[in-house]
């Protein structure tokens, strides 16, 4: 498909991430990873590593802290444990993401539904980090891309179905070598994903270089 404001020429990779998958790769400093709700409703579980230190990794904490909200779009940033960095977001189409929720897993599931056994974001970490020796104790929580959760006045919280439409994206520019992972969550039990996991996309690319005697940023 056509992607919005990305010239074809500067996309490093693409990836469709099936229903109930996950998928992890590197970006460089510099490069834009782009995600794509391509059916709508559809929460993409977020995390990633400084490249070279994997302690350095996503603190949905000190990103709430170091932001001032819990409510993040264009213009706010991921930092890791050790107050770095990580991405900017440079583009974001819904204006709706979880930072609180963490990602489902098997013991939630079991304890809120009572199943055992099922696809959970957790899990698709685990899976997808193997490769780069990465344990599960070691997978910090993510931010949640398109999940929405509403926290009232007297602090209340619950899932709803979310904001997104077929075709939103999130933009997020690396400021560091990067370890990125992305679980397309599975769960199907809540309003998480519109009770039916469909399609995400994910997009690495360059930016523009603005030319010779451009102001710098
Ligand atoms: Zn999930």
């Amino acid at each position: 498909m056509e992607h919005p404001g990305i010239t074809r020429s500067l996309i490093a990779f693409d990836e469709i991430i099936p229903p109930r998958g996950g998928t992890a790769f590197t970006v460089r400093a510099g490069q834009v990873c782009r995600v794509v709700d391509l059916e709508g409703k559809q929460v993409a579980d977020f995390i990633c590593f400084h490249l070279r230190d994997f302690v350095d990794k996503l603190s949905p904490e000190n990103t709430q802290l170091l932001n001032g909200t819990l409510f993040l779009t264009t213009g706010h940033h991921l930092y890791s444990t050790k107050a770095t960095r990580l991405m900017t977001i440079t583009a974001d189409t819904c204006g709706v993401h979880d930072l609180i929720s963490g990602s489902c897993s098997e013991y939630t599931n079991a304890f809120r539904y009572g199943v055992r056994g099922t696809p959970n974001c957790r899990s698709n970490f685990e899976r997808a980090l193997r490769p780069y020796g990465i344990p599960l104790a070691e997978i910090p929580y993510s931010f949640n891309i398109f999940m929405n959760t509403p926290i009232s006045t007297g602090g209340a919280t619950g899932i709803q179905e979310p904001k997104s439409k077929p075709g939103d994206y999130l933009d997020l520019r690396a400021n560091i070598d990067l370890l990125i992972a992305i679980s397309n969550c599975p769960q199907e039990r809540n309003p998480c994903n519109g009770w039916n996991p469909t399609t995400l996309e994910v997009v690495v690319y360059e930016v523009e270089p603005t030319g010779k005697g451009a102001p710098r940023q």
